[in-house]
């Protein structure tokens, strides 16, 4: 029997002998990207992974918002939200924030750097299974667009009672997420197991 591939987004299976691998290609059904070519995704998505360890060094360095109100000024980094659950009590909410907005994004990120560097120099990175298991697991964790979809609901109900100014980290944090959406998209379990049966070859 052929190997197939299914569809990202509407799960409809297509034959993989009649698919190129050199080529892009798209679901015939939904016009999804299903693969890319080889040579120019694995530059992509180095340059993009880094673009990404850059971006999350950024968002939590600087403060996320500035709140200003009676002339008192307080900002927030995205640790120190964190942090600020655990000490009103909501420390379950506090480790859930950590985790899905700092650790799994950073997990994911050198989880692919360690991968993909050794493949695109030519050569076989150790511990490379468990790492593609280790990606694959917190992939499922990193939240990134849930959290600012949250944090900007609540800084516009905020904005009635206070001056609300954005800082360089909610700007970081949104790049960042479009950043990650395009990095998942474009290393695909599919395509990050082509290119390690590639550097076997
Ligand atoms: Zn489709």
């Amino acid at each position: 029997m052929s190997p197939v591939i299914v569809c990202p987004s509407c799960d409809l299976a297509h034959r993989q002998d009649s698919i190129r691998t050199t080529e892009r290609t798209q679901c015939a059904r939904c016009r999804a990207w299903l693969q890319h070519p080889d040579g120019a995704a694995l530059d992509s998505a180095i340059a993009l992974a880094l673009c990404a360890l850059i971006l999350l060094a950024f968002s939590n360095a600087y403060p996320l918002v500035t709140m200003q109100a009676n002339g008192n000024s307080r900002d927030t980094t995205l640790i120190g939200a964190a942090l600020g659950f655990y000490a009103q009590g909501y420390a379950s909410l506090g480790a859930l924030v950590f985790l899905t907005t700092v650790i799994a994004p950073l997990l994911q990120i050198l989880a692919l750097l360690f991968v993909l560097i050794p493949l695109w120099r030519g050569s076989r990175p150790r511990g490379q299974h468990t790492l593609l298991r280790v990606l694959m697991q917190v992939r499922v964790w990193s939240f990134m667009e849930v959290f600012m979809l949250g944090a900007l609901v609540a800084l516009v109900r905020l904005a009635k009672f206070a001056h609300i100014a954005p800082g360089i980290a909610l700007w970081c944090c949104v790049l960042l997420m479009l950043c990650l959406s395009e990095l998942t998209s474009i290393t695909s379990p599919e395509q990050l197991w082509r290119w390690v049966e590639r550097s076997r070859e």
